[in-house]
């Protein structure tokens, strides 16, 4: 028997019996269990509690349709598109502030060597001013100093510049990046009003469609609704119609031997399609 399964995978021969579906204890991990399986029961469901199913499976595609719709919503990427920026925006807003940090103390050292030469160049010249010096050569050694602590002065005046143009491009970039982020939370605000009135109305219509399905639910026994679940589980659908000889779960239409097994089988006996497994549920336009 289980090679033959296998071989009929895709397409059976022609005969291959339809056989009522069977489960037990729920041991059996999800997909790829074979039949036959020797601790397995019988479930059997009036027709009317078989057609429920259907209503059930309806409504699970309305479910998973919604949820589908709730996560590709474009309102809810706007909304996360506009926080991703905003993270982004906060780092760079951090990273200015500590380079505008940074460069302050630099140029507050910087701006200290420049003083500190001004105060030597100032007392240097004090002495050559006032006549102190007369020995020709520590005239010459001083009037030496001064012109090299001018050119020391100048390169240091060219540091403390360039740090303060630094400085003040840090927090520029800061003040820009901040109104970025400001004008950022205004466009939020209407982005997440926008994304909670939609998800607002896919609740509505999915708290709805759960409410009959509860309904629904109600009316199928539970060994008949343990099965439909675990079909679900395993193959996204639990159960679907045979309509005009062909299984409207995957499309596949049977043998004729096979509609006459069917159509042989006890009305309570739940069958179940060989292709794909699902819950087969006889309609009034079988085709049987
Ligand atoms: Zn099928």
């Amino acid at each position: 028997m289980g090679e033959m399964c296998t071989a009929a995978r895709q397409r059976r021969p022609a005969g291959w019996p339809i056989r009522g579906y069977r489960f037990g204890d729920g041991k059996q991990p999800g997909g790829g269990q074979g039949p036959g399986q020797a601790t397995l029961e019988l479930v059997k469901a009036s027709p009317e509690a078989q057609l429920r199913l259907l209503e059930l499976a309806d409504l699970d595609a309305e479910l998973n349709r919604l949820d589908h719709r709730r996560r590709g919503l474009p309102e809810v990427a706007e909304v996360d598109k506009i926080d991703a920026r905003d993270a982004e925006l906060h780092d760079a807003i951090v990273g200015a502030q500590t380079s505008e940090k940074d460069l302050a103390r630099e140029q507050a050292k910087a701006e200290a060597d420049v003083d500190q030469v001004r105060t030597r160049t100032a007392r240097d010249r004090e002495r050559l001013d006032a006549g102190q010096v007369s020995s020709p050569r520590e005239l010459e050694s001083l009037q030496s100093e001064i012109t090299s602590l001018a050119r020391r002065q100048s390169e240091l005046e060219d540091v403390a510049l360039d740090v303060m143009e630094r400085r003040e491009a840090a927090q520029n970039s800061g003040n820009s990046l901040a109104a970025e982020r400001a004008e950022l939370a205004g466009r939020r605000e209407t982005a997440v009003a926008r994304r909670d009135e939609s998800l607002g109305e896919l609740g509505e219509q999915w708290e709805k469609a759960a409410d009959r399905r509860a309904a629904v639910v109600a009316q199928v026994p539970d060994d008949l609704l343990t099965l439909y679940e675990r079909m679900r589980v395993q193959h996204g659908v639990g159960a679907a119609a045979l309509r005009r000889g062909r299984c409207e779960g995957c499309h596949l239409t049977l043998h004729t031997v096979d509609l006459n097994r069917i159509h042989a089988a006890p009305e309570d006996e739940v069958l179940r399609c060989e292709e794909c497994r699902r819950i087969l549920v006889r309609t009034p336009d079988s085709g049987l």
